[in-house]
């Protein structure tokens, strides 16, 4: 949990965001800013700045069976993938989270 994070505070429900999809490792919201019909992003329960902080191997594979889980909620046969890392490249929220976008 980091204070002044905007995805830690809403994995603390402190927004009443709904997620599509959560479980012990992660949640699963639609992007307020969809650039997709479809947009949702995996984000990891525990406070991970980006990819370039990451040490725990087994938190990808969770998140990316949360993918998984979230395009079926959603009813995506067909999506895309993405992972912004550093300002640079588009980060703009410095919590890890995956992109995933598509349309029914
Ligand atoms: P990034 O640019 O960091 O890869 O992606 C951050 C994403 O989070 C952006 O697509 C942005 O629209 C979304 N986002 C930022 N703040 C909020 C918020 O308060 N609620 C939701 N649902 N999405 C947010
Ligand atoms: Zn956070």
């Amino acid at each position: 949990m980091s204070e002044d994070c905007i995805f830690c505070k809403i994995i603390n429900g402190e927004f009443g965001t709904e997620f599509v999809y959560e479980n012990e490792h992660l949640v699963v919201f639609n992007d307020i800013n969809p650039k997709a019909p479809v947009h949702m992003l995996v984000v990891p329960r525990v406070h991970v700045a980006s990819l370039n902080e990451l040490e725990d191997k087994n938190l990808m594979g969770e998140l990316l069976m949360g993918v998984k889980k979230a395009a079926e909620k959603a009813g995506l046969k067909s999506y895309r993938t993405q992972i912004n890392t550093g300002k640079e490249a588009g980060q703009e929220v410095s919590h890890l989270h995956i992109h995933v976008m598509g349309r029914k």
